[in-house]
């Protein structure tokens, strides 16, 4: 056992196998040491010569072996920081330490030998919801802020779906909650089956589920999203006691960045757009629309030279289909076009043949393919 303990360890993030300690984390969850002290010990020790063995038996007075004690403490610290930032306040370690063994607890498997727990296990256990297999709201808002990030980062576009059941408590009324629950599972395993392996299917709230999709343009979501919804429509669920019945969902569709550009305000914009699928009679997608109108006009130089002209750049994944102008009566071409606060650049392409920028921009930057972009800044109100 020696030897293996002085086995390499391996480097963060590669825990896959490690068996984690419960008995070390309980001790700091309900252990006497306040969580100044933890806290303390735990960043003053953190980094790659960590004696992480050493530090559970300063911590606790358990002894653990490395690998269960790194794993442990590193998932309690990552724990923390999704509870810091979920909350948007700093969360004690003692705390975090104990919302941990809760979601633990409440687990499937939990219930006889809980120091067997794998890495891995525990991962699926605090990062899924157990009646769906879904990510869980936890997982959802950590994934979520990464890729937001990662979008404002490099520009690239990202959608988010929200949706919800209709007249759900009507159908837990009706058939009982335990009804209502296959309902859940029916609609996540369709919604799993629908999305992509990169997109993100997580169960939001009791009856809401999200949808996170990975460079994705507004009109392929809402693609998606009919998609989910007539399937869902269409599709039965068969009830041992009540036979086959259906139920339908709503769903709203936000954007970054065309929609929003900030976490906050694409949850808002999709949730909003959901709300508005509810009021307009439920069994529907609706796509969020910013306050804001911009106007695009492509007026050509050669009359009739232009058959065709759509507007691409960063708000809709430079796509020649997703944004089409139309031929106004005197011969100019204009798109009116809902966009939220913020700097976005696009090009013209004439004919579905070449690109230019757009004459009338007063702004243009390169483009990175030896030609340039226009520059468009919507500003709020
Ligand atoms: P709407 O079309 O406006 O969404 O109506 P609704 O009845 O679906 O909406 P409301 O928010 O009023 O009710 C949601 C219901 O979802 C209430 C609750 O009983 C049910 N629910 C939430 N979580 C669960 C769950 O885990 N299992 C079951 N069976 N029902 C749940
Ligand atoms: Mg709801
Ligand atoms: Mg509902």
């Amino acid at each position: 056992m020696a030897s293996e303990r002085q086995a390499p360890v391996p480097p963060s993030g590669s825990y896959a196998g490690a068996v984690l300690d419960v008995p070390l984390l309980r001790a700091l969850a309900l252990g006497g040491k306040r969580s100044v002290e933890i806290q303390l010990l735990i960043d003053g020790e953190s980094g790659g010569q960590t004696d992480y063995q050493k530090l559970a038996l300063v911590l606790t007075g358990l002894s653990v072996p490395e690998r269960e004690a790194r794993a442990t403490l590193d998932l309690l610290r990552g724990h923390q920081q999704d509870m810091a930032a979920k909350l948007g306040r700093p969360v004690k370690v003692k705390t975090a330490a104990l919302d941990l063994l809760e979601s633990l607890d409440t687990g499937p498997g939990s219930a006889d030998d809980d120091s067997d727990l794998t890495y891995d296990q525990l991962v699926q256990m605090a990062f899924h919801d157990h009646l769906t297999g879904l990510a869980n709201f936890r997982f959802f808002t950590r994934r979520l802020r990464q890729e937001v990030q990662r979008s404002m980062r490099y520009r690239h576009l990202l959608s988010m779906i929200m949706i919800d059941i209709d007249h759900f408590k009507n159908f837990n009324d009706r058939f009982g909650h335990a009804a209502g629950n296959k309902v859940l599972a029916y609609v996540a395993a369709i919604l799993r089956e629908e999305a992509r392996e990169t997109d993100l299917a997580a169960r939001y709230g009791g009856e809401e589920f999200a949808l996170v999709l990975t460079e994705t343009a507004k009109h392929e979501a809402a693609r998606l999203a009919e998609r989910l919804r007539a399937r869902i429509e269409a599709s039965a669920l068969n009830l041992p006691e009540h036979g086959s019945q259906h139920v339908t969902v709503s769903a709203g569709i936000a954007t970054f960045p065309r929609d929003a550009q900030q976490l906050q305000a694409l949850c808002d914009a999709a949730d909003a757009a959901l709300y508005e699928a509810k009021q307009q009679g439920r069994n529907r997608v609706c796509q969020f629309q910013p306050t804001e109108t911009v106007e695009f006009v492509y007026k050509s130089e050669h009359a009739g030279a232009a058959q065709q002209v759509a507007v691409l750049g960063d708000f809709n994944g430079w796509s020649r289909e997703a944004d089409r102008l139309a031929r106004a009566p005197d011969g100019s071409f204009r798109a009116s076009m809902r966009l939220a606060p913020g700097r976005y650049v696009y090009k013209f392409a004439i004919n579905n043949e070449f690109y230019i920028a757009d004459p009338m921009a007063t702004e243009f930057v390169h483009d990175g393919y030896g030609g340039r972009n226009s520059v468009l800044t919507v500003k709020a109100g």
